[in-house]
């Protein structure tokens, strides 16, 4: 078996590895037209905030390691040209050499990655202008910030990477802007969720714009001037452009292979339309397998499985990728977010039927020293409940939380499922009742009938919207046109309750409402709890002023007065 494998970083490199596993007699050929295989591109970030000290620390392995362990054929700063279907061949250029060959195969695996996207507009190629991919990337960055020339950095872009640079040019000491076209960052997430980080960003130093759109980049004396549509001019030393990543699709293009809007389609063994000829990693659309759209994950998880599966098929061992979940991580700041499987906007635009709760557990129990809050959005299916996604932002155990997510999403569990999950606990790891079972509760007492929820989008003039929180939580942090009856007063007020109105009962994250709402719904009350309470109704109004899109039909927000607070443009310093 001649397998060819062309790219030597995150699929290509697994993939190596596997075939070597599998057949010893088998000769394997990577051919990467960078100077480094197998490295770690997700830790670019966190060497140039110094994190990781050592730049030996990102080499996962060495050409020469891989050489010596795996017994492969590695061409570093070999790049493959063009592919000979009809002759099963492909032609390389040598580059230290500037030498073309040809080298033939029996199989052939591509994992040629994503390229950072570069806008067409003025000023993208000034030498002010970086994009973070491959180590040398980092180092002309890294080489700038630590000769002390930078002062002043813009950061083009909020998703994992634009905000991963962000926070580290931050740790570096260095003046940082961050820039983001849509309403929110991490546009994978819903922007309730999102506003969370948007928060903690502003409260770590970095200036946030959103809704703002980088239109020119000027040079300007020893540094360059970034503009934009609504005609803010920012000074900077140096610019990361971070506004995503495009497939590098053109080979299978010009082979003649199927390539979709997203990348090269592949079947669910990771064959392309040529039997011979697999493809893996950034470069290939797969099927959610949730909304049935195709989709791009340009994830370093994906592109692992992936290998596995392509090498698995090409050596008689048959397997299966069922398509790409989207679950991911990202720390920011203080902070970490993490989602899996459909997002509420994912499902909209699906036009699939959903349901929603919103939670704010402890991550370990209140009296344990060190007890974080986080928020849980879930997102089920209303007639099977069947968990379609979620998203945890929080401090603490926020992957854990995600990945047992990630798991009851990849195998079609029920809210009912989570809610009788057994998971372990003792005080300094969770709570008894830990946030998945809570998830899964909270659905369960809506879904029985035993406290009905709705969310702020529902609440309209029709509602008493009765507040049970302190008298001082009330008055600090009030929801206008809100009742205040504390939960502990309430069997004695409900008398001040209208019977002829439903009430809509909020309090900090949704437990005191709960009680209240049986309290009143035994004594003949038409109770709904708003869910996630106070907090989930800051991240609505957070949401709705800076991106006025899921929130909009949340009718309260159209009074102004609830939209006082951070988001938007955002220039308050911490300091
Ligand atoms: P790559 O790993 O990009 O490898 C493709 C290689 O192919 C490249 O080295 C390229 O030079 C080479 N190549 C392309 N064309 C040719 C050719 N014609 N001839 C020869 N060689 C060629 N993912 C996560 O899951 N978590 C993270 O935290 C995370 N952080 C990231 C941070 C950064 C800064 C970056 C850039 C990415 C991050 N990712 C993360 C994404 C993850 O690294 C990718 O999903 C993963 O590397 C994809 O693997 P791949 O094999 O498809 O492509």
């Amino acid at each position: 078996m001649n397998l060819l494998i062309v790219g030597g970083v995150a699929g290509g490199a697994t993939a190596a590895a596997r075939a070597r596993r599998l057949s010893e007699e088998a000769k394997i050929i990577i051919f990467e037209r960078g100077e480094y295989v197998s490295f770690a591109n997700c830790g670019l970030p966190y060497y140039l905030g110094g994190i990781i000290e050592k730049k030996d620390a990102l080499l996962v392995q060495t050409p020469e390691g891989l050489r010596k362990r795996f017994n492969l054929d590695i061409r570093v700063k070999n790049r493959v040209e063009k592919i000979d279907r009809e002759n099963k061949r492909v032609k390389v250029t040598d580059l230290d050499r500037n030498k073309e060959y040809w080298e033939s195969y029996d199989c052939l695996i591509l994992s040629p990655g994503a390229e950072p996207f570069v806008p067409s507009f003025e000023g993208v190629n000034l030498p002010y202008v970086h994009r973070v991919r491959t180590i040398p990337d980092i180092d002309r960055i890294k080489n700038k910030i630590d000769s002390e020339e930078v002062k002043k950095a813009v950061v083009i872009g909020a998703g994992f990477i634009g905000l991963e640079m962000a926070e580290n040019l931050r740790e570096k000491g260095v003046e940082t802007y961050l820039i983001e076209k849509t309403g929110q960052v991490m546009p994978v997430l819903d922007e309730d969720m999102a506003v969370i980080l948007q928060r903690e960003i502003v409260a770590s130093d970095v200036m946030l714009y959103l809704n703002e759109e980088v239109i020119r980049i000027k040079e300007n004396g020893k540094g360059c001037k970034v503009e934009t549509s609504s005609g803010k001019v920012l000074d900077a030393d140096i610019v990361i452009m971070a506004i995503g990543v495009k497939p590098e699709t053109q080979l299978a293009r010009d082979a003649g292979l199927e390539v979709g809007q997203r990348g090269i389609v592949v079947n669910s063994k990771m064959q392309t339309t040529d039997p011979d000829i697999f493809a893996i990693g950034d470069v290939v659309e797969t099927k959610d397998p949730i909304t049935g759209v195709s989709r791009n994950i340009p994830l370093a998880g994906p592109a692992a499985k992936q290998a596995l599966v392509a090498v698995n098929n090409i050596f008689g061992i048959e397997d299966f990728y069922e398509g790409g979940f989207g679950t991911s991580i990202v720390k920011v700041f203080s902070l970490t977010a993490a989602l899996t499987g459909a997002t509420e906007k994912s499902l909209k635009s699906a036009g699939m039927p959903y349901e929603k709760v919103y939670t704010h557990p402890a991550d370990h129990v209140g009296y344990y020293p060190g007890a974080t809050r986080m928020a849980v959005k879930l997102l089920y299916a209303p007639d099977t409940h069947i968990v379609l996604g979620a998203q945890v932002v929080g401090e603490n155990d926020i992957a854990r939380k995600a990945d047992i997510f990630a798991l009851a999403v990849k195998h079609k569990l029920t809210v009912e499922d989570l809610a009788k999950a057994e998971f372990c606990y003792a005080p300094p790891y969770g709570t008894s009742k830990d946030a998945v079972n809570l998830a899964g509760m909270v659905v369960l007492n809506h879904l029985r009938g035993i406290t009905r929820l709705i969310h702020w989008e529902d609440v309209s003039k029709d509602y008493f919207l009765l507040d049970v929180r302190t008298v001082e939580e009330h008055r600090k942090y009030k929801v206008p046109n809100s009742r205040n009856i504390p939960l502990d007063e309430l069997r004695n007020r409900l008398k001040d309750i209208p019977k002829d109105k439903p009430v809509a009962v909020f309090c900090q994250v949704g437990i005191r409402a709960h009680f209240a709402c049986r309290i009143l719904s035994q004594n003949g009350f038409n109770s709904v709890n708003i869910s996630g309470g106070y907090l989930t109704f800051i991240n609505y109004r957070d949401a709705y002023k800076a991106g006025r899109v899921l929130a909009a039909r949340t009718k309260i927000f159209e009074d102004e007065t609830f939209c006082s607070g951070p988001t938007g443009e955002i220039t308050k310093k911490k300091k």
